[in-house]
């Protein structure tokens, strides 16, 4: 890792500030002073600044309840970020997982290992998302039968992975699915003719909501490792 980007990830500098340490040569690597941000550091290095050694801080692992009408992204646009409801440090470091519609509601996953991220994402690891649907049309056995074997989206020439579909009430359901398309619960309705009213994120692998709307709370040790 570069050694400014090592300043900012073991302080509560900023990378200008970690510039200006740098410069007024505060830091050592082993006992020798370096003063550009470029310079290597291993896992051997010693660190410090003015003399205070310098420890990585831990991966963040967040869970929130998306409200509607929020973005699933890290700036502000038509809607406020998620970011928003989190009182943390160094927000700019945190990335989402899994993004959902500014409509939707529920389960997002936020973090800044980009490894673990991608052991959730990555097509191959097919990790269960469980979404509460609320539907305009009651569902009919013939498109429940299509959900769960599969069915062509536009614009993609290979069908669905098999979903798993709970009927809860005549427009109420529980949609598990295993892939993560654009807009893919939304479509997939579509596609059997029916339409999304309301959408709502309830699970991801082994972790579940909750925390009440716009709540969060750092994942335990266990949820972390579960995607392992
Ligand atoms: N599928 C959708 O259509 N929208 C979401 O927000 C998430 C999954």
């Amino acid at each position: 890792m570069r050694l400014d980007k090592y300043i900012c990830k073991s302080t509560e500098l900023n990378r200008t500030e970690a510039i200006d340490v740098l410069q007024r040569r505060m830091v050592k690597i082993d006992n020798k002073v370096f003063t550009a941000g470029a310079v290597q550091v291993y896992g051997n290095h010693r660190v410090t600044l003015d003399g205070i050694l310098l420890k990585l801080r831990p991966f963040r692992y967040i869970l929130i309840h998306k409200p509607a009408n929020t973005l699933s992204s890290n700036i502000d646009e038509s809607h406020p970020s998620i970011l928003n409801y989190l009182d943390v440090n160094k927000k700019s470091e945190l990335h989402i997982v899994g993004r959902l519609d500014a409509d939707t509601t529920g389960l997002v996953l936020i973090t800044d290992d980009g490894s673990w991220t991608s052991k959730i994402i990555r097509p191959s690891a097919q990790c269960e998302k469980v979404y509460r649907v609320t539907l305009r049309d009651e569902l009919t056995d013939e498109a429940i039968l299509k959900l769960e074997q599969g069915l062509m989206l536009k614009g993609i020439d290979e069908p669905t992975l098999p979903a798993k579909v709970t009927v809860l009430s005549s427009n109420e359901v529980l949609l598990t699915i295993t892939q993560g398309k654009f807009r893919q619960v939304k479509r997939m309705f579509r596609a059997v003719g029916n339409r999304v009213k309301h959408l709502h994120r309830e699970k991801i692998g082994q972790v579940s909501l909750d925390v009440e709307l716009g709540q969060w709370r750092y994942l335990t040790s266990d949820e972390v490792d579960s995607f392992n």
